[in-house]
């Protein structure tokens, strides 16, 4: 039996940092050691390292700093290689880091966003032009994917706002708004009908509601005589032909 280890079921050993008497399991493992474990204890190598770095940061760094200096190119090709070959593992990480720090990267991107307003607004803006059909078709699918949730969210929305909807449909109506317009195509199953299309059927809705607004009134117009009554009566096949 080697002094110091203890050869039974818990082998244990003396830190000749520490002195202290410990499992060999808080040893680390190195073979130029007889034992194969280090002489200091896995805390003792700890502070050690920590109190060596703390001492020769500079110095740490400088060399650091050299190293990547002279071989720049042989590291960058490396990241790159690492990059390229771990696509999935590096994307799941970032995935999960954000996952477990939401609040950082949700006070992160507030303050970039503060901070970057124009650039942030710009980048938008790009990214939507290059991407429309992409964004399309996602959108496309999420909501074929969530129409129940999508149904719910509309409904709930509709209970909130129900007066709010309903006066914004009645000052719809009342102006003749191009989406009320195109509703009412809509419903005769024209959809995305041309400009042109969406005046005429304006000018038919203000022509019908002209002629129901007389109907209720029993709108008889002074100018228009027993005489000229006749003549329009005599003259409706004419104007059945022209149409
Ligand atoms: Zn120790």
């Amino acid at each position: 039996m080697r002094q110091g280890v203890n050869l039974d079921r818990n082998p244990v050993k003396k830190c000749t940092q520490c002195g202290q008497v410990k499992p060999l399991s808080e040893f680390y493992k190195n073979s130029s050691q007889r034992d194969g474990r280090t002489a200091a204890c896995k805390a003792c190598v700890a502070e050690l390292s920590r109190r060596y770095y703390e001492n020769n940061k500079e110095k740490i760094a400088e060399g650091m700093r050299r190293h990547y200096e002279n071989n720049k190119e042989k590291m960058v090709e490396r990241a790159r290689r690492y990059r390229e070959g771990n696509k999935e593992k590096i994307a799941a990480r970032a995935r999960r880091w954000r996952e477990e720090n939401k609040e950082k990267v949700a006070e992160y991107s507030r303050r970039y966003c503060g901070e970057n307003k124009k650039k942030v607004a710009e980048s938008t803006r790009r990214y939507y032009e290059n991407n429309k059909e992409k964004i399309a078709e996602g959108m496309r699918r999420y909501c074929e994917n969530n129409k129940e949730k999508i149904a719910e969210i509309k409904r709930r929305h509709y209970e909130n706002n129900k007066e709010k909807i309903a006066e914004r449909k009645r000052r719809h109506r009342k102006n003749l708004t191009d989406p009320y317009i195109k509703g009412l195509l809509r419903q005769q199953g024209i959809s995305n009908p041309p400009a042109e299309l969406v005046e005429i059927k304006r000018q038919q809705v203000i022509a019908k509601r002209l002629l129901q607004q007389m109907k209720e009134e029993n709108y008889e117009p002074d100018c228009i005589n027993d005489e000229t009554k006749q003549r329009e009566n005599e003259s409706t096949s004419e104007w059945h032909d022209e149409a």
